[in-house]
């Protein structure tokens, strides 16, 4: 099988050879002839030796995201059951099974499987098709999964911003094989059962990726008060419940996942503690809070990315290093912060500067206990950055 080429500037392989899987417009010298969106194309040096080979996209700044290097390797059913298998046995190796029944699959670029996202609710898999190119491979892609993962039923939710981005028109959200999920779906993580809304629920249901850090939570939480900000459907808080925590309030600005909250909550409190789930935007709530009170035990702070793609890094570091200002103003002293940022242009070594401003800032100092990346059914590749989102740091709050 041959594929169009698509030939690179001199030096513009560079990257690449160092395991980075994008090219964009800039590195691209000529593109390759009579090529739709989403075609697999042979990407070339200036001297025509072979770098690799990926999905081809003309609409955008991401022009090839690379599936291979070996040139022998042709891309069909057996590529995509191959990489699926191999993501499948990383999630296996380890302790992950033992302690959870719902977890991420196939993560993207860091599986080898650049655009496309899997992941696996007890017994359901939900589905992300981000790029043209894993739309056009669509069918291949269906019957890799259905022979490599056999599932109770197979839903999609390519509702996301991402294929936007691409050029790709949403899709509406299904089920693609076998059974449709209940409306909400129980899972055991780390001990603690949690009901996801695959319809409803933001990305594919929920976010794993956050898993070690809820979990983690747990051992901090008896006998604690928590204020739980960007609550979604209440997974810090369910953990801390089961942790002993007697007293909960979680925040989201979001009401279609209450009922979800809701059931969390409800599983994992004991009869003596008490719960509440407040719809309203953080933002005014902690400015308006952090003047006042009262305090608590413990704040989480788990904000969506307050730095899109082309955002501006400056101004986003200073919202960032407000939110975590006033949220430090409510942790008593001794108490407990949890704050992460899900935003890969904030790089760990910035995070840590915001936290300090922040405590700077609310006259507080911090212990860092904790400094984590996301849990390891999502994996990580060193060469590709833009991979490594998640930083969740745990810090004592001194006065
Ligand atoms: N901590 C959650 C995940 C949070 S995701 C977990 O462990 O599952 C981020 C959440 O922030 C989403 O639920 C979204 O609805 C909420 N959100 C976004 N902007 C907000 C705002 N301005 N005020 C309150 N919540 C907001």
């Amino acid at each position: 099988m041959t594929y169009p080429e698509l030939s690179l500037n001199k030096g513009s392989e560079r990257g690449l050879l160092n395991g980075h899987p994008w090219i964009f417009s800039g590195a691209v010298a000529t593109p390759p002839a009579r090529t739709q969106p989403g075609a697999v194309v042979d990407v070339v040096d200036c001297h025509r030796r072979f770098i690799g080979r990926g999905h081809y996209n003309p609409n955008s700044d991401i022009r090839v995201r690379l599936l291979t290097r070996t040139k022998t390797q042709p891309i069909n059913q057996d590529f995509y059951c191959e990489r699926i298998a191999r993501a499948h046995q990383l999630r296996l190796d380890g302790d992950l099974p033992n302690r959870t029944n719902a977890y991420r699959i196939v993560h993207g670029e860091n599986d080898g499987l650049p655009g496309l996202v899997v992941d696996f609710y007890n017994g359901f898999l939900s589905i992300q098709f981000h790029t043209w190119g894993m739309e056009a491979a669509r069918k291949e892609i269906l019957a890799a999964l259905a022979q490599v993962l056999p599932s109770k039923g197979l839903f999609e939710r390519s509702d996301v911003g991402t294929r936007r981005a691409e050029g790709l028109p949403d899709r509406p959200t299904g089920v693609l094989q076998g059974e449709a999920p209940p409306a909400t779906i129980q899972i055991e993580e780390c001990g603690v059962p949690l009901h996801i809304d695959l319809y409803r629920g933001q990305k594919t249901g929920f976010f794993l990726d956050q898993r070690d850090n809820r979990a983690l939570l747990q051992h901090y939480a008896r006998d604690q008060s928590l204020l739980n900000c960007f609550a979604y459907t209440s997974g810090f808080s369910a953990h801390a419940l089961r942790g002993g925590a007697r007293r909960t309030l979680d925040v989201d600005i979001s009401s279609h996942i209450v009922p979800a909250a809701r059931q969390n909550l409800t599983a994992n409190a004991s009869p003596n503690a008490t719960s509440h789930y407040l719809i309203a935007n953080i933002f005014p709530f902690l400015e308006h809070l952090s003047e006042r009170g009262p305090l608590f035990d413990i704040v989480v702070l788990d904000p969506p990315s307050l730095l899109r793609r082309r955002g501006n890094f400056k101004q986003a570091m200073g919202i960032y290093t407000k939110l975590n200002r006033n949220a430090l103003r409510l942790v008593r002293s001794g108490g407990l912060l949890v704050t992460a940022s899900c935003s890969s242009r904030i790089s760990a070594e910035d995070f840590f500067l915001i936290h300090q401003r922040a405590a700077t800032g609310a006259q507080v100092e911090s212990r860092i206990l904790h400094s984590n990346l996301h849990a390891s059914d999502h994996p990580a590749n060193p060469a590709f950055p833009e991979g490594r989102y998640l930083k969740c740091i745990f810090a004592r709050v001194l006065r």
